[in-house]
């Protein structure tokens, strides 16, 4: 066996940590669709499984994979990205106070507005691009959790996961990161000191828009960790082993999928950063954007491969691009391997999404035809 702890995340993830099925010396691992699990005649469970709500064999592999890629030292998967960010939510207790970003990702903000407050958490909601604006907020001995989300839907800005860090840690709270966008191999926010991290690992880590999961990964197994795992157990939402199978696939080619979606959204976006069509582009990776030294100092490898354009001419204009592209799909979600357009304001309600903001999510086809339809479409 080769020395694993030497491998680079393409050759940890291409190799799914080197594991084998051990009955078979099966180089791709089985499903397990077993619920239950036997107990011998002294009545011990002898395999290390009971029930499969409370933990599957298919979840080892790309749990393990994902803990490693992330540098933490647990993962647990979940039944889709919102269950595992409110199942963090869920291990406060009422009474607890909340920083969160006012500028998110649209579920889960709607749910911190309805359900987080009828759970009795106080959470106030900041600029989270603007350290000073978390450190304002932030009450010691009374904040117990920061969440952050970065780069964040759909402007994309980006906040300090090490200054924040300090900060949540100096006044008794941990920091959780939505790092979705940052796809486990360009942002580790565990080493930037970060406690938990959570994946909609719908989007990148499965990468072929045909799984709904997510997943968490913690920097310690502490008493946080365990109520966040008996909450999985007791609420149930589980991933099903099909799923975590077809992660576990999608996952082996993350490192070199996110590297060309990087490199493809910022040729997108340096195309378009200066055309006079383009009232302004938004990405992590233009020296225009506010933090882009906060960016290059987190991201490595890349800046993500989403962006947004503001297209000039306001709403009218953005919504027939969005209707002129043939090569971008019209559809919601980011992170698969075909390229997709959305106008955010349309879907969210209630927003403070610009009515000119397109976003972009880069997949993997040749980035010269996704800007020579972008180009077609934005018209004369
Ligand atoms: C999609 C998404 C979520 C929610 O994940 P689901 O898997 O759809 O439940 C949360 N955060 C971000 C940044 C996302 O893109």
């Amino acid at each position: 066996m080769a020395d694993i702890d030497s491998w680079a995340p393409a050759t940890l993830a291409a190799q799914g940590l080197g594991r084998i099925d051990e009955t078979t010396q099966a180089l791709i691992p089985p499903i397990h669709v077993s619920t239950t699990y036997l107990r011998d005649a002294a009545y011990e469970l002898t395999g290390g499984f009971n029930y499969t709500r409370i933990d599957n064999p298919t979840y080892g592999q790309p749990e393990a994979l994902l803990a490693r890629l992330e540098g933490g030292e647990a993962a647990l998967l979940f039944a889709s990205g919102l269950a595992a960010a409110s199942t963090v939510f869920l291990a406060l207790k009422p009474g607890d106070h909340v920083v969160a970003p006012k500028v998110m990702y649209y579920g889960l903000q709607q749910w911190l507005r309805v359900h987080a407050l009828e759970w009795g958490l106080q959470v106030e909601f900041v600029d989270a691009s603007a350290t000073e604006a978390v450190a304002a907020a932030l009450k010691p001995g009374k904040t117990r959790l920061v969440w952050l989300e970065t780069p964040s839907n759909p402007m994309w800005d980006v906040s300090d996961i090490a200054a924040c860090a300090e900060l949540a840690h100096r006044a008794g709270a941990k920091l959780a990161v939505d790092s979705t966008v940052g796809a486990a191999t360009i942002t580790h926010p565990i080493a930037l000191g970060a406690d938990l991290v959570m994946h909609s690992a719908t989007k990148y880590l499965n990468g072929h828009s045909d799984v709904l999961a997510g997943a968490l990964v913690t920097s310690v197994e502490d008493e946080l960790w365990e109520r966040i795992g008996f909450l999985r157990i007791h609420q149930g939402a589980v991933l099903g082993p099909i799923e975590a199978w077809l992660l576990m696939r999608g996952m082996r080619t993350l490192p070199l999928r996110v590297e060309r979606a990087c490199r493809s959204a910022q040729q997108v976006a340096e195309r378009f950063a200066a055309d006079p069509r383009i009232a302004a582009v938004l990405y992590p990776g233009l020296p225009s954007h506010p933090q882009h030294a906060v960016a290059a100092r987190q991201m490595r490898g890349g800046f993500g491969g989403m962006l947004s354009l503001r297209v000039r001419g306001g709403e009218a204009a953005a919504l027939a691009v969005a209707a002129r592209v043939k090569l971008w799909k019209r559809a919601t979600s980011l992170g698969g391997v075909e390229s997709l357009i959305e106008h955010r304001a349309s879907v969210e309600v209630g927003t403070t999404t610009p009515g000119d903001l397109l976003r972009l999510s880069t997949g993997l086809e040749d980035p010269a035809d996704l800007i020579a339809d972008l180009d077609q479409a934005l018209g004369n």
